[in-house]
């Protein structure tokens, strides 16, 4: 009988020679050998370049794009994107500082999260970054930290929409939220706002994450444009900046569709001379994160040993859930679904076999892939997890048993 399952969409953006996967213009098995241990993240520079370029192909001119670091925040990965967008967008001290040693103008990088620290605030008020207000309470703190350090701070207030963004799997936004200040609330924030020495910047609207249906990005851009259109006229200036958000997502599993950049780029270009009638001096801004970076990266770590149990095969690997969250189905995920995972050095083989391929950990949480078809592997290959170059090692519990940390290179 055929396997009629939904299958993974063949990762086309690696090429393959002999059997073995390419990256960085060299075979994996080499690549391992340069970075000298496994397991390791590797990073495509060349990827990272052409995803923002097809981008820029589908978006109308006049929007720029930010990338928002939390995706991926190796420093250079970083360096190379302050290269390629026109802002960047930090959640953090340690990512502002990363953010900061780059080439990027700091009013050009945005720091947003609920919860910052005094010590954040007052680093960020001097870098001369923007923040993303959270809060009314953070609004006041922000203005106090300015006139103690004689600094006006640039700030931009975030807003809870009134809406959500569909078949989002991350709402961060409508409803009740931790993130920004509703948006009834938002024109009384602004009166207050007017009376503080603070730099207004302009808006901050972020709905949700990892969408892959160009209709519903669609409709969020609708209701986001009208938002701030409504707010806009409680604003004690022009509206400089119009963050309208992100939320691309990219395919991971299998039977998921690519997004429809193209469409939603179109969309976006009919739009936007509406919005411009109402907002003539706003910079639009889409920050995006894992849609620049997911297909970029691949997680890479060897089988220790092939293992047979009551007719499954397990391949046992040095890597696994404390360097790949997401992989492991552990990160958000509601039903565990296999990542695209591959033999990189035996692509194709010449048998095919149905493996689980686990990790080192303690825990039945630590499987990459669960009874998936790939070549028939042993002791000394090299497993490949794609789509890892976003919420990929920072965004997993690395101290878990203790076992070393993956190696991170961008090639
Ligand atoms: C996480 C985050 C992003 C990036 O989301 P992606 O799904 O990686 O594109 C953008 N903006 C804000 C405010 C975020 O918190």
């Amino acid at each position: 009988m055929s396997d009629t399952r939904p299958k993974h969409a063949a990762p086309t953006q690696f090429e393959v020679r002999d059997d073995c996967l390419q990256i960085g213009g060299m075979p994996l098995t080499r690549l391992a050998r340069r970075v000298g241990r496994t397991p390791f993240y590797a990073y495509d520079r060349q990827r990272i370049t052409e995803r923002v370029a097809f981008l820029r192909q589908h978006l109308p001119p006049e929007i720029h794009l930010h990338y928002a670091m939390k995706a991926n925040p190796m420093p250079a990965v970083v360096q190379h994107m302050a290269g390629l967008v026109e802002g960047l967008d930090v959640a953090s001290a340690g990512e502002m500082q990363v953010a900061l040693d780059t080439p990027m103008p700091p009013h050009l990088i945005s720091f947003a999260g609920p919860g910052k620290t005094g010590e954040e605030l007052a680093c960020a008020i001097a870098a001369g970054i923007v923040l993303n207000m959270e809060s009314e309470a953070e609004m006041e703190r922000i203005a106090d930290l300015g006139v103690r350090l004689g600094i006006r701070p640039k700030v931009a207030v975030r807003v809870n929409p009134d809406f959500e963004l569909k078949s989002s799997s991350m709402k961060m936004g409508g409803g009740p939220k931790q993130f920004g200040v509703d948006a009834e609330r938002v024109p009384a924030m602004l009166a207050r706002l007017n009376t503080l020495a603070l730099d207004f910047e302009g808006f901050h609207i972020f709905s949700g994450s990892q969408n892959l249906k160009a209709a519903a990005l669609q409709e969020s851009h609708e209701k986001t444009f009208q938002l701030a259109i409504s707010l806009a006229r409680h604003a004690p200036g022009p509206i400089h900046t119009l963050n309208i958000g992100g939320g691309f997502g990219v395919p991971y599993f299998p039977g998921d569709q690519a997004l429809d950049v193209e469409t939603v780029g179109k969309n976006l270009g009919q739009l936007l001379p509406g919005v411009r009638h109402h907002l003539p001096d706003t910079q639009i801004v889409l920050e995006l994160g894992r849609y620049l970076v997911a297909e970029a990266g691949i997680y890479v770590c060897s089988v220790l040993e092939r293992k047979e149990s009551r007719g499954q095969v397990f391949l046992v690997t040095d890597g696994g859930l404390h360097h790949h969250l997401a992989a492991s189905g552990n990160f958000g995920q509601v039903i565990r679904k296999n990542y695209p995972v591959t033999v990189g050095n035996r692509m194709q083989g010449s048998e095919r076999e149905v493996v689980s391929v686990v990790g080192p950990l303690c825990t039945p949480l630590d499987l990459l892939a669960d009874r998936m078809e790939m070549a028939g592997a042993d002791a000394g290959d090299l497993i490949v997890v794609f789509q890892s170059g976003a919420y990929g090692l920072t965004a997993s519990p690395t101290a878990f048993l203790s076992h070393p940390a993956p190696a991170e290179v961008l090639v």
